[in-house]
């Protein structure tokens, strides 16, 4: 039964949902161009996960003297997506990064200095000068503290240009007509408890990754990937789903992160033994190999017995030797995360850390302007109208198998300023809105309903810790055939439960965090569905993706991207399209497969 609710209405040219770097980046630029633009999301813009992104933003400017540039930047990119990645939107990102670091840094990003002045950039995993000879400097840093940077400028930068934030406000689906046009979003005041529509021509999903899926990872509570659910449930394909990316340095027990840019300062990895293990997995690139080739390396040793501890069942990162000067000038904010979180001063001991959950490569379909697409009648990038998708939530796809890091905070500005620039080409300020079916809004109403009055006995914090220990056992660094087929079958009880018995004690509107929890795991349940069945269809080992019934990559048969559907009962549909191996310009050649070695 749909209850009556009194709906708020608002107009806007754009709606953004999701105010970390790619919402924020694209509600800039669409508020400046006179747009009439509203941002919605359920935290504070300045609490979004992109605050605490450390290590820095790649983008081959050359600053360190290395004679970087962006064919590099490519390169690397391709190679570290175990060519899934889509050559044209890697060109497209490698080039436009130049520029969008520099804008940034106009718009007042206080990133660390060289000593003549210019932006500071340090070492990171995977990122090489003259295709894989020798390793660059590549990432622009703010000291450890480069998310948090980014993202207050962003958000002055938006307060000055006149865009309107809908804070504390839960998004909680699309509105999507019969003719399969995205005509808004409706939305939930937790301030209030009052219910919100909001029309718009473009409505842009911003909202970030599904970290909390897993048991053990470095996102945000918050991160429970909201738009890639409304996306399913409006009958979309999600794409790449299968790939999830574990960075080497969660701190073993919270899984806090210690950023990429530890190693990327000097720091290294030692087993029980006291080896630098990494010289054996990866001779050249050693501590900064791709993540998920020090995340495999960091599991073997583990899985051998050669792990440190009483239990040998974590790794050690040393910092001791940088010094502590080096230490408090370049990576203040570790040194804090590790006495807290792990009791460690990482001027004296090393720490201890574990492989843990720290992005999501697969998401919503997009093109290079962040319009989505799914694959229709044999058209592989047919565009959903209305609909856009930026961020971590998106999967345009850039970072393919495997993402490289500092390519995310590059990823969230160059498609967030690329949608602005699409959205501003294509409406003119202020068109109007055409009706929109009641039944549209009723669908959206329902499905909330259902939950608020849901009347099961099981907590929706025992159902989430089941989902997220299952996807932590089956979906997790290797996997194989019958690990994943068992976890389908786990995961299917669980989503049962999830759909039959949830309970929820809280019933009032206003402030109710037991149904925004209940909300985020009603989301979260069917992405860790689609992400489990798509690891089980890909009989390859691909990036992230690594298979111990199919340890090797398979071009022949493999080199395409998924696209998984789920419907009301749970049951998936997949499909795949070809990977563009094609770059965006004659500037540069495609790069063609071979074996990835570091
Ligand atoms: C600890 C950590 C460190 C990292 N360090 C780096 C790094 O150094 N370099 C790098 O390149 N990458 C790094 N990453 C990855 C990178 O920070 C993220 O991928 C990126 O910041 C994601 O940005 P986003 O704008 O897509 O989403 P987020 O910053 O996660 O923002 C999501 C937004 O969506 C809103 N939202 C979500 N759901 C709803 C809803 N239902 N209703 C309303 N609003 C909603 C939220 O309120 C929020 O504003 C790091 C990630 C983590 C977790």
């Amino acid at each position: 039964m749909v209850q009556a609710y009194g709906i708020t209405e608002h107009s806007y040219d754009v709606a953004i949902v999701g105010a970390g770097g790619a919402g924020l980046r694209a509600a800039l630029g669409m508020a400046a161009s006179g747009l009439r633009t509203a941002c919605i999301t359920k935290v504070f813009p300045t609490r979004s996960h992109t605050v605490a992104a450390q290590g820095g933003m790649a983008a081959a400017l050359g600053n360190m003297g290395d004679g970087d540039n962006w064919r590099f930047h490519m390169y690397d990119t391709v190679k570290g997506s175990d060519w899934l990645g889509d050559q044209d939107a890697i060109e497209y990102m490698c080039r436009e990064a130049v520029p969008a670091v520099l804008e940034l840094e106009h718009y007042g990003v206080p990133f660390s200095r060289t000593e003549d002045g210019r932006i500071y950039q340090r070492p990171f995993g995977g990122q090489t000068l003259d295709y894989g000879k020798r390793m660059a400097h590549r990432t622009c840093a703010a000291a450890d503290r480069t998310g948090h940077a980014i993202l207050h400028a962003l958000y002055q930068q938006c307060l000055k240009h006149a865009t309107e934030f809908f804070v504390e406000y839960v998004a909680l689906d699309l509105l999507m007509d019969e003719e399969g046009i995205c005509r808004g979003l409706l939305a939930w005041s937790l301030e209030d408890g009052t219910l919100h529509r909001f029309r718009a021509h473009r409505t842009v999903l911003a909202t970030g990754g599904y970290g909390r899926v897993y048991f053990s990872c470095t996102a945000a509570h918050t991160c429970t990937g909201d738009g890639n659910a409304m996306v399913l449930r409006a009958g979309l394909p999600l794409a790449d789903m299968e790939f999830t990316q574990f960075h080497p340095s969660g701190i073993y027990g919270s899984g806090c992160l210690i950023t990429e840019g530890a190693r990327g300062e000097g720091g290294y990895l030692t087993n029980a033994a006291g080896e630098r293990f990494m010289e054996r997995y990866a001779p050249t690139a050693k501590d900064l190999a791709g993540r998920d080739v020090v995340c495999r390396a960091m599991t073997i040793e583990i899985n051998e017995g050669r792990g440190c501890g009483p239990e040998r069942d974590h790794i050690h990162l040393h910092l001791e030797h940088l010094g502590a000067a080096l230490l408090h000038e370049r990576l203040p904010g570790i040194m804090e995360t590790a006495k807290i979180f792990a009791g460690i001063d990482v001027t004296r001991e090393p720490i201890p850390v574990l492989p843990t959950v720290h992005y999501n490569m697969g998401g919503v379909p997009t093109n290079l302007h962040g319009e989505v697409t799914t694959l229709r009648d044999g058209d592989p990038k047919a565009v959903v109208p209305g609909l856009m998708a930026i961020g971590e939530t998106a999967c345009v796809s850039v970072h393919g198998a495997n993402r490289l890091g500092s390519n995310s905070l590059l990823d969230i500005i160059v498609f967030g300023r690329a949608a602005a620039q699409r959205v501003t080409a294509m409406l003119r300020p202020g068109e109007r809105h055409a009706p929109l079916p009641q039944a549209v809004t009723d669908r959206a109403l329902a499905r909330f309903d259902r939950i608020r009055w849901t009347d099961g006995s099981t907590g929706t914090a025992d159902i989430r810790l089941e989902m997220q220990r299952i996807m932590q056992r089956h979906c997790a660094v290797f996997r194989d055939g019958a690990l994943l087929d068992e976890g389908a079958a786990k995961l299917g009880e669980v989503a049962t439960m999830l759909s039959g018995d949830l309970r929820i004690t809280d019933r009032s509107p206003i402030f109710n965090t037991d149904l925004v929890e209940a909300l985020e795991l009603d989301n979260m349940m069917p992405q860790a569905i689609v992400s489990l069945g798509s690891a089980r269809a890909r009989t390859e080992s691909r990036g992230s993706h690594a298979r111990e019934d199919y340890p090797t990559r398979d071009d022949g048969n493999w080199l395409k991207h998924t696209y998984c559907w789920i419907d009301h009962e749970g049951g998936i549909r997949i499909d795949y399209r070809p990977v563009h191996l094609q770059p965006l310009s004659n500037d540069v050649a495609s790069i063609p497969p071979k074996e990835r070695t570091y």
